[in-house]
């Protein structure tokens, strides 16, 4: 893949921000795009200057969502080099969420390759204050001009990066999480394994009630018991049994396959604890966590890492956990999680993908 480099104009450069980063509040001065039609696949590799698109209002994707999209985040380490966490999964999981979606995928290493190139281009935007990041949020939207409902025939892909804060602005505070029974986010056979906008969009009603109740996340349950617990907003979720058995769904179809999920499975496990990946019964879960059997709560993702919950809400139910204070679980996989991919301690794993300064 040929990508066309376009210089931005001087008039339009913009600096970056110094601190303050707040979460994708700007994004860097390019992004990179390239165009797929069916006679031609992918072609128009760009490296341009960020700016809107132009689109017809009978846009396939503006009326049927089909679209997907992935979140990863480059560290800046002490030697000055760029880390990308794990990017082989979410360039696998971008094409998984494209295949169930019925659209084109991409070639993971000209993906990953493009992604390289841009921030390269883009390092200064890269930020050097500990604990932020660079969010990298590359994305796949159908283009065509039609309202019929079939897959589309043309495509546009497209990265964006943006430096980010450190998640938790006040420290590493729990989170509060309202369980409904009476929404569900997405079900076996759907497309709740996708990352894909419409999974977000069907979240937004409940997330929205949950806050007037005064909790900030949502945690869902399979759609047709309403029984089993499945994950939060934009992250999965797991329980820690008596400070040593860590517990997360299983991945039934109806959740999406996190990387910071399984990294924490494979960190866990690495670090001593018992995981498990099972079927948590919300009223077992509830009574676990009453009895103090559940000695801490927390849930993974790329934003957060870890982040740990503090307080369920259940009907008209408020269940603290561990007194609202963060575990000493979920401390040290935070710590160690955060440490391998800023480059500050050892990678066991090979998770960790080093940006060469000239190529990727
Ligand atoms: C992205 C996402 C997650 C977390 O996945 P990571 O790869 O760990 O960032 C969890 N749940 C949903 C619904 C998501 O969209």
């Amino acid at each position: 893949m040929e990508i066309q480099v376009l210089p931005v104009a001087a008039d339009q450069l913009r600096q970056p921000p110094k601190a303050d980063y707040g979460f994708c509040v700007t994004f860097a001065n390019r992004m990179f795009t390239q165009h797929y039609t069916r006679d031609r696949g992918w072609h128009d590799a760009k490296i341009e200057p960020f700016a809107p698109f132009s689109l017809s209002p009978a846009t396939s994707s503006l009326h049927y969502a089909q679209m997907i999209f992935e979140g990863m985040k480059a560290y800046r380490r002490a030697d000055g080099r760029i880390n990308l966490f794990r990017p082989w999964d979410n360039t696998r999981r971008f094409n998984n969420s494209a295949l169930r979606m019925a659209m084109p995928v991409v070639d993971e290493e000209e993906h990953l390759a493009a992604i390289c190139k841009l921030i390269n281009i883009e390092d200064e935007w890269v930020p050097s204050q500990a604990d932020a990041s660079l969010y990298i949020r590359p994305t796949m939207i159908a283009t065509e001009t039609m309202l019929g409902v079939r897959a589309g025939a043309a495509y546009l892909h497209f990265v964006i990066i943006s430096p980010v804060g450190p998640y938790f602005s006040e420290g590493f505070n729990p989170v509060s999480v309202y369980i409904t029974d009476a929404y569900a986010r997405a079900v076996r056979g759907g497309v709740g394994e996708a990352k894909t906008g419409g999974n977000y969009a069907a979240s937004l009603f409940a997330g929205e009630d949950a806050r007037r109740k005064g909790y900030s996340q949502v945690l869902w349950l399979d759609a047709i018991e309403r029984r089993y617990v499945e994950e939060v907003g934009a992250m999965n979720i797991c329980f820690v049994y008596d400070g040593r058995r860590i517990v997360t769904p299983s991945l039934t179809g109806s959740i999406l396959p996190g990387v910071t999920r399984r990294s924490v499975i494979e960190l866990g496990r690495h670090l001593g604890y018992e995981v498990e990946e099972a079927m948590i019964d919300v009223h077992e879960m509830l009574a676990d966590v009453k009895s103090g059997r559940i000695t801490e709560v927390f849930g993974s993702g790329t934003a957060a890492v870890i982040a740990p919950v503090g307080k369920f809400g259940f009907h008209d139910e408020e269940i603290a956990i561990s007194d609202g204070q963060t575990g000493p679980v979920a401390r040290e996989l935070f710590e160690h999680l955060t440490d391998i991919q800023y480059g500050r301690a050892p990678d066991p794993f090979g998770w960790v993908y080093t940006i060469s300064p000239n190529g990727h």
